[in-house]
Order: structure tokens, then sequence, then C-alpha cells
């Protein structure tokens, strides 16, 4: 059978269905649909995309059969209407508009009012019984089929239309500056001069034949696919060049027929809030054109309620039967031709992340989706405009408008805040103290900050990437973060910032969007998050928090769903009390370094480090053990029984000691050693990639000391919370090994002290010993590796710097040219990089489970909360991802769309799938 091409709706039936939206674009397809539904479409027919295709791949020329379809379907047009087209008394008049796969607003061209000419236009006044109007539309035609058909518009972007040229004489003719000033006689003779225009610019006659304009303005449509502004934005949105549009002949209906005409754009629910009421806009006697271009002021749908009751009671049940029908939030545009209404378009409506939520959950209600459906609806992303304070997004826009934008950087915390510049830790704390609201402004942050991070309302650096120190430690506290600013210059010594030439002092207020990077000068309000008054600080009450409703049930049916658990990076007991709230379901890395910075910790840090011999160095930590076991123990009652991954030390020594001459010299003092000592001993341990140098386990087999310290304190602390009759499942992790056998040393190490501890104390417990995989030999290695360890970790963090030869904290200067060139698709310190880092994850997990089928395995870097890194993760069968407190319900919902998107096979179905293998 011939290829079909062409498809006709009308008369309420339709040839075509949503379903086809690939052969017949978005527009096509639904306007089938809506007419199978019955509603007021204006009777049509689209030219399927394939025409598209065939157009380019044969010289722009279109299949045999093309005309006759055309040719047939005109005909059904023409019987649906009772008018006939190129008539002189009746005309029947077309629109012509592109439509494709994906919407592309604005891209491609449109003609309107098509079938006009001199003889037709008397049967529109005729017909109409109004010149003005007939005469307004024919000008508008030929206007629109000469620039876009006949290519008459301005060359360089300083060129004036030439059609705007020939109506502003006229208008300077006859002393009138509106349009609408133009009487029918005046629009009559800009037809004239349009079309000498024409004739003069071209050498051609205008058209006057109907068929002859059909045909132009279809192959105008189909050329414009390959316009310049088409071409970018697909490029922009990855639309393939191959899907092509489909170009849509429908009748044409006026909203400018007089005081009983008119025309609007609705969304069936609010597309802001969500909430379910109707929302758009609409005017009487005008086009569409007139709502879009903000000429006259557009009423609101409600006003129509009013003013034509009856108009909106057909629209209301239209709305009813849209969302019923396509079960969704839709986007109409709708024309009322002297009293009778139309339906133009409609399609899935474009919504906020809010209103997203309260949809998708209100239609489950509803019982217009499942749960499932509800969860594929919502980009887990948008649950951070739920959890994290946000901005009054108009004050916002006013800002930027006025100037007040100083910079972009990386979102690296999301959330909003607003306070004063501060340019170091210390003064952020005192100033935090006496109660001002404080931005910490950094070039870096360092591990020395992190009190100061606590008491600023939001952080912002000049340098360091998506797993910088301030980013991770920024999400860890849930704090604001925009990360690697690099246009700002900061000057520590005059407490000054300059950017885009303008300075921003100590106490100058700015404000920071960690969700979007922005960085704005002065205030900008922010707003509490719901979820946040419920969960985390406890002063609002469920039944009174409609958004936090919406939250827990989305919550509660991710978890219905997912196959990984959740599992979160925290190394105080707040964090993890945070993250509990939140829905951890355990830890998944502690980073025990963290806990050093606290209260009376960093001292016998730094004795331990400047120690001379192992007995001084045993000495110091002799005092951290009883510091290090507290923090353990009340870590372990806050997980009351959920498993806690403890890593043993990891990052470079020196960032344990002051970088800057003051807070040496009060060291050397306040040790009683020579400023010259320590000086020296910090100059010894500095490194110029610490990233890759003595750090990880390379520290505690160098030290074994520093492990034994640390087992020792991580299994008291479980033995004193067992004695509580609290459950513990201690997992003690070695971070950066590469080598068998330095877990084989390390292990030893930890499983003596758990023997011994287990004994001293009089009680067992459960603890496994595991290991992270972080560096390609580790991942290499895994089958060996697992013969020693009880589960694997990944380290995201570390296994991206070092597959790409990457540093973590250097990259920030061309992460982004790089991204923007398409070098990388994102930045792969946020976003997974599936092809490199993730292959070297996939042959982890295959030899490790190969070696040990049981092994447990988790992911413990930044990319735990990203969204396409834990579906990647469930993929290749983790049994968990581990992120920052803030993030555990994006993971939650993340993993349940990845276990909709890729079922993982449940034991019974595996079994049978082994069983049907084994009878072939
Ligand atoms: C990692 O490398 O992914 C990791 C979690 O460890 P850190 O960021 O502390 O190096
Ligand atoms: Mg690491």
């Amino acid at each position: 059978m011939a290829t079909k091409y062409v498809y006709f709706f009308g008369s309420g039936k339709a040839e075509g269905k949503a379903e086809m939206k690939n052969l017949l674009g978005g527009k096509g397809a639904n306007l089938a649909e809506m007419t199978n539904i019955g509603l007021p479409v204006p009777p049509g027919f689209t030219i399927t995309t394939e025409v598209c295709t065939y157009y380019y791949a044969n010289k722009h020329k279109y299949p045999k059969t093309l005309e006759k379809e055309v040719l047939a379907a005109l005909g059904k047009v023409e019987k649906a209407m009772g008018v006939k087209f190129g008539d002189d008394e009746n005309p029947l008049l077309v629109s012509i508009r592109s439509g494709a796969r994906a919407s592309m607003p604005g891209m491609m061209d449109t003609i309107l009012n098509l079938g006009l000419n001199d003889k037709a236009v008397a049967g529109l006044i005729n017909k109409t019984k109004n010149e003005r109007f007939a005469y307004d539309s024919y000008r508008r035609f030929v206007q629109m089929y000469g620039d876009v058909v006949l290519g008459l518009k301005p060359v360089h972007k300083d060129d004036i239309d030439p059609f705007e040229e020939i109506i502003e004489a006229k208008k300077h003719e006859k002393g009138v500056t509106l349009d609408t000033d133009l009487t029918a006689d005046d629009l009559k003779d800009l037809v004239v001069r349009f079309k000498a225009a024409i004739k003069e610019k071209t050498g051609h006659d205008f058209p006057e034949n109907p068929m002859t304009q059909l045909w132009g303005a279809i192959g105008a449509v189909f050329g414009s696919w390959m316009n310049d502004r088409a071409i970018a934005y697909r490029k922009l949105y990855d639309i393939p060049e191959s899907w092509g549009t489909a170009v849509n002949v429908q009748t044409m209906v006026f909203g400018n027929m007089g005081l009983d005409s008119g025309t609007g754009v609705a969304f069936t629910r609010d597309a802001a809030s969500g909430a379910n009421v109707f929302y758009g806009e609409y005017l009487m006697n005008a086009q569409g054109e007139d709502v879009v271009a903000g000429t006259r002021t557009p009423l609101p749908i409600s006003k129509l309620a009013q003013d034509e009751p009856v108009m909106y009671r057909q629209l209301e049940k239209i709305r009813k039967t849209l969302e019923k029908h396509y079960r969704d939030m839709m986007d109409v545009e709708f024309t009322i031709q002297q009293g009778k209404l139309y339906m133009l378009q409609c399609r899935v409506g474009k919504r906020t992340a809010f209103a997203s939520i309260r949809i998708a959950v209100d239609m489950v209600g509803e019982k217009l989706i499942s749960d499932q459906e509800a969860l594929k609806r919502i980009e887990p992303d948008q649950l951070n405009q739920l959890l994290r304070p946000i901005f009054d997004l108009d004050e916002k826009a006013a800002a930027i408008k006025a100037g007040r934008l100083l910079a972009k950087g990386l979102n690296a915390g999301p959330g909003a805040a607003c306070g004063r510049v501060v340019f170091n830790a210390v003064d952020a704390e005192a100033w935090a103290k006496r109660g001002e609201k404080v931005i910490l402004t950094r070039i870096e942050t360092s591990p020395e900050d992190i009190k100061g991070m606590d008491a600023a309302e939001g952080i912002l650096t000049a340098r360091g990437g998506m797993t910088s120190h301030a980013a991770l430690v920024a999400r860890q506290m849930g704090k604001v973060c925009v990360a690697g600013c690099s246009e700002l210059e900061i000057d520590y010594n005059t407490h000054i910032m300059t950017v885009k030439g303008q300075s921003v002092k100590e106490g100058d207020w700015v404000s920071i969007d960690g969700t979007t990077g922005e960085v704005i000068a002065g205030q900008v309000n922010t707003k509490p998050s719901e979820v946040l008054q419920v969960l985390i600080d406890k002063t609002l009450e469920p039944k009174n928090a409609p958004v936090y409703q919406e939250f827990a049930k989305i919550m509660q049916w991710a978890d219905k769903y997912r196959a990984l658990k959740i599992r979160t990076n925290a190394d105080q007991p707040d964090q993890s009390a945070n993250a509990v709230a939140f829905g951890a379901e355990g830890i998944g890395l502690c980073r025990t370094e963290h806990m050093f910075f606290g209260e009376g910790k960093i001292g016998p840090m730094r004795e331990m480090i400047l120690a001379d011999t192992l007995e001084q160095r045993k000495a110091a930590l002799g005092k951290l053990l009883p510091l290090q076991r507290q923090d353990f123990a009340g870590i372990f009652e806050v997980m009351n029984g959920r498993p806690v991954t403890i890593r043993t030390i990891d990052p470079p020594l020196h960032e344990f000691l002051p970088h800057e001459e003051k807070q040496q010299r009060e060291l050397a003092s306040q040790m009683g050693i020579s400023f010259e000592k320590v000086k020296q001993r910090i100059d010894s341990l500095h490194e110029f990639n610490p990233m890759l140098g003595f750090r990880g386990c390379r520290l505690g087999i160098i030290y074994p000391e520093i492990t034994e310290m640390q087992a020792r304190a991580i299994f008291e602390a479980a033995a004193e919370t067992k004695k509580k009759k609290i459950n513990v499942e201690p997992e003690v992790m070695i971070p950066l090994v590469g080598n068998i056998k330095e877990l084989q040393h390390q292990a030893a190490i930890v499983r003596t002290v758990a023997t011994q501890v287990m004994k001293e104390q009089g009680v067992t417990f459960k603890y496994l010993v595991g290991t992270m995989i972080e560096i390609p030999r580790g991942a290499m290695t895994a089958d060996e590796i697992a013969t020693v360890a009880e589960f694997f970790s990944f380290g995201t963090n570390d296994l991206t710097q070092t597959t790409l030869g990457v540093s973590r904290d250097d990259a920030g200067r061309f992460i982004k040219p790089y991204v923007d060139m398409d070098i990388y698709p994102k930045d792969p310190f946020e976003v997974l990089d599936r092809t490199g880092v993730g292959s070297l994850m996939k042959i982890a997990v295959e030899k490790g489970r190969a070696t040990a089928p049981t092994l447990k395995l988790g992911i413990c870097g930044e990319h735990g909360g990203d969204p396409s890194s834990v579906e990647f993760c469930h993929m290749i069968g983790l049994d968990y991802v581990s992120c920052s407190p803030f993030r555990v319900p994006i993971a939650r919902l993340a993993a349940a769309r990845a276990a909709l998107a890729y079922p993982r096979l449940t034991v019974k179905a595996k079994k049978t799938v082994v069983k049907k293998r084994r009878t072939k």
C-alpha cells in the first residue's frame, strides 16, 4: 500500500490520534485527538513529518502522491465547512503552521488567512459585513506571505522591515500613530502597495491563485525546518534533524470579527502553584498575536465567566474533558468567532516545580494517574524547591533587571541565602554570634573554616568545583553554596571583593542562589521551606503544612518502588538526625577527619602531627581516643541500629595545621615549641597536589597507631552503645586502597582491636571491614580486594579525579568551558561519567561479586545524590547510595524512578531465568 502522507481531521472524526506524534508532530496529533474526543476543532489536515524528510532527501521535491492527497483532504475540509477554497462569494481561508514532534515555539513559520485575493476579499466582506476586518486580514496575509514565502524581510539586523516601512509611511501620510487608526480604504491601499513592493523586489507578481498560494506556503514551512533559528534551537534541546516537521493546514477562525469574538490561552490548572483552578487570559475582538504581543492587556479567564458565561461554561467543560482524557495539565489556545468556540491547540502544559509536584499528587488523589506515573512525572531535582529556602521570584527578577546580578558560579548547594559579606571564618562566627546574617566569602575554603561555614547563612567561593571542600561540606550541612565563582576578585587584606568593576566591602549585603549559581548585590527576601519547618526545625505541624503533605506522599510512593537503599554522608549526630528525618537508612560515609575540628580536638590532633617520637604520638592519640569515642557513640545512638560506615582518616595531615603565620606562631607558643619548628614541619608536609600524596590508607600504614586509635574509638563506642541496649552495626572503611596488601595491613589492625575490645568490654557486636574503591587500580583488582573486604563503597569523587586525571580542587577553571564546548556532557564531578568512571565501577562490581557474590556495594562520592548517577548505580546493581542529608529525599525519588525504568529481577524471577536456561 502506498504511504499515506496526509491525515484529515474535522466533523468529529480524525484519521490521526495523539499517539501519532512522530508522524503528525505534536500540534497535528493533538488536533486529531481533540477532534476525536468531540471538541470543536476547525477542520483541516496534517501533512506528515515523513514528507519533510522526503523533501530534504530529494532536492526539495515532494512524494508523487502528495498532491492528490492534499486535494482530497482539502475537498473534505470544504465539505465540512460548506465553503470552497478560492471561491469569490464565500471563500475558505486556511492557516498553514509547522508542528514538530517536540515543541519549538516560534522557531518556524506560520501563514494566516491564506486563500484571499482581490476577488475573495469581496466575498469575505460580503460574509462578514465588515470591510475593515476583511482588508486588515488581506493585508496581514500579503505581508506574511511576502515575508515567509517570497523572502521580503530585512537582510541585516539594522534594516527596517520593508512592509513595516510601507505601513509607517501610510500612517505618516494620514497623520495617525496607531495601526488601528487606519481605515478600510487605507488598508486596501496598503495591499496594493505591498504587492507593488513584492513585484519590485522579486520581479514576480503576488500569486492570486489560492492553490499556488497553498503550495508556496507548504514549501516555506518545510523550508523553515532548516532556518538558522530552528537549527540553533534543535541543537540546544537535542532535537534530531531527522525528525522533520509536519505541516498543518486548518480552516481559519477569527477572534477579531467583532465584540462577540475573541481569543485566549489557558492552562487547565494553575501552572505556577498547581492549584486545581482554570488559569488563563483572553481578549475580545482580538487575534492570537494580540494576546501574546502585550499591546493590549489581556483579561483573566475568570472575567469571561462574568462577561460571556455561555462561552465560559463550554470552556470549563472542555477543560474537564481534556484533563480526563490526557490525564495531565494541558495548555490550550482557543478562539471565539461570532459566539462560537473553537479549540486551536492543546499540549501538555509547562509548569513550575511546585506545580508539578502538586498536580501529580492531586491527580493521584483524583484517580487520574497512578502513583508510579506521579513518580515518573516529578524530576528529583524539583524536590529541591520544596526543601530549601527560596527567593521571592518577583523580587529576584526585579533585582536582576535593575542590574544587581554580580556574577554566576556553580550551583553547589541549593537554596537561597542573603547576608552580609565576611571574608573569614572567624569573623563569620563572631558576627553570627551577635545576631548578624553572614555570607562567608572565600577564595576557597579549607577544613579550618568549618565553624565559620556552620555559622554562615551561605558560602560563596571564587575557586573550586562541585566536589571542592566548600561544596561538599556545605551540602552536608545543608548550607546554600555558590562555588567556583571565578569572576570574584577577593582581597583578604582590604576585606573587599571586586566583580565587574564593582566593589563589595565587608558588611555589604549579598544574596546568593545556590540553585542557579547567581550572586546578587543587596538583599532579596527569602522564604523558608515548609518541609524543613516540619521535619528539621519541628516548628510546624504536618496537618498545617500542605506542601509537606505532598512531599510525604511522594516519599511514601518512592519507598514502595525503589530497590536501592539510601544512606547519608554525615559525621555529626545532628547531621545524622537530619538525615534520618529525611529518610536515611544508615550512614554511608562518616569522614572522621571532620570530627577533629570539633571542640577541643584540634589541639591533640596537632600535637599528634607535630610529635617527634612514637611515644609522643601515642600520647596525643590517647587524648583523642575518648573524644572520638564520644563522637561515635553520639552517632550510633542517633542511628539506632542502622548501619554506620566510618572511614579511617583520609586527608593529608597539613590540612590540620594552620596556614597563616599568625596562627602558626600562636600554635608554637601554645605547644611550647619554636615557631621555626612549626613552620618547618608544615613546610615539610606541604604537597603540590595533596589529593594524590600522603593521604588515605597510606597514613594509617605509615602510622598504624592512628588506625589503632580510631578502631578502638569506634569499637569502644559500639560496646558502650550496645550496653545501653541500642543495636549497633559499625562498618569500618579503609580509604584510597589500590593494592590488596594495603587493605590486608589495615584490616588486620582493625580486626585485632575489635577482638580486644569485645574481650575487654564483655560484649559482642557485629561489624564489617571494607574499603573504598576510589582509584583505578582498586577497581581493576576488585576480585583480589574482595577476598578481604566485606563491602565496597565507591568514592567517585576520587575515582573521577584519578580516572580523568583532573584534580577535583583545581578543575574549576576549565570545567565550565569544557561543558560549554561539549567536550564533557556535564561536569563529571557532579554527574557521573558513565562511559569512563562508570566502566571502572562496572568492572569492580563484576570482579568483586565474582569473588564474593553477596558483597555489599554502595557509593559515597557526591554522585550518590545526583539523580542520573543514582540511576546508573541502580542499573549496575549497587545495594545503596549515600549522599548528604538534604539530598536524601532526592535520592529516594531518583532510586524509585530508576527502579520503574529498569526493574531489577527479584530473587524469584532470577531463579526462574536460571531454571529456564538450564532446561534449554
Ligand atoms: C570520594 O572520593 O568519593 C569520597 C567520598 O571521599 P572524599 O570526598 O572524602 O575523598
Ligand atoms: Mg575519596
